[in-house]
């Protein structure tokens, strides 16, 4: 047992009690077991905000909960949708009321700052209501002294980062599923769950600019990778981390109020 994690699942109850005397912040990743591709392991979407929110802890005095493995369902302009095997999916309200009770759990501990980090987009506003949740609950019992944040790491890139990374234009965050970004972020953080020898090259999807249900056939490619994911690298993969993890400590500097921020 490291005496130097930052991760609750690796601690004693006695380090983690001291953490949270000591002012800790708690942070929650929230992500999903989903397709990622051919070439990818289920879990990208919990592994990645945990990956982003252990290296950003060390320097906001965070401990890092252990992440929501299950997710609110797939859309197929996201994700691919549910109709892929490996897509194990949640309620959107099962999913807000799990938000809600973990950070109750928290806040019974001890935790007043509390910060919410999807991992998979379609958790992003079952994840504000879980939020609300917590807080009206918590209010009724006197507890009003709390502050949480929702901090999506994905959105917080240079556009200097996503320049050097797609010089023929960005596809846009939502289409990324499976694709150069998570790719790229999974060859840095967890190499062993990544075949870059199975990458497909079906795609990309055909996109309509709405929601049709259920999903008609055709417009998401076989594979269940909606963008590019050729050329994604172990290298690319730092480059983003390095982009998410500034990003993710400026957000709660800023949205806390702590020393150091501007
Ligand atoms: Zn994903
Ligand atoms: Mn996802």
């Amino acid at each position: 047992m490291s005496s130097k994690t930052r991760m609750i699942q690796e601690m004693d109850w006695v380090t983690y009690q001291k953490h949270v005397a000591n002012g800790a912040i708690a942070m929650l990743p929230v992500g999903a077991t989903e397709q990622h591709g051919p070439h990818m392991a289920l879990s990208v979407d919990a592994i990645l905000p945990s990956a982003v929110a252990r290296e950003a802890a060390s320097h906001v005095n965070g401990l890092v909960a252990p992440a929501l493995p299950y997710g609110c369902r797939s859309l197929p302009r996201c994700g691919g949708g549910e109709a892929f095997p490996g897509t194990l999916s949640i309620a959107s309200h099962t999913f807000s009321l799990l938000v809600k009770d973990v950070i109750c759990a928290l806040v019974k501990d001890g935790f007043r700052r509390v910060v919410v980090m999807p991992g998979h987009f379609e958790n992003i506003w079952p994840a504000n209501e879980g939020i609300q949740l917590a807080l009206d609950h918590l209010a009724g019992r006197g507890l009003d002294d709390l502050s949480i944040l929702r901090v999506d790491f994905f959105e917080l890139v240079r556009p200097e980062t996503l320049d050097a990374l797609f010089p023929n234009g960005f596809p846009g965050t939502e289409l990324e599923h499976a694709a150069l970004l998570e790719t790229s972020l999974m060859l840095h953080v967890a190499p062993a769950l990544v075949d870059t020898s199975k990458i497909p090259d079906d795609g990309p999807a055909r996109v309509p600019a709405y929601d049709r249900f259920p999903k008609p056939a055709g417009y998401i490619p076989p594979s269940g990778v909606l963008a590019p994911a050729q050329g994604a690298s172990a290298e690319k993969g730092a480059l983003l981390m390095k982009d998410h993890v500034e990003g993710v400590v400026a957000a709660i500097r800023d949205g806390f109020e702590l020393p150091g921020s501007n």
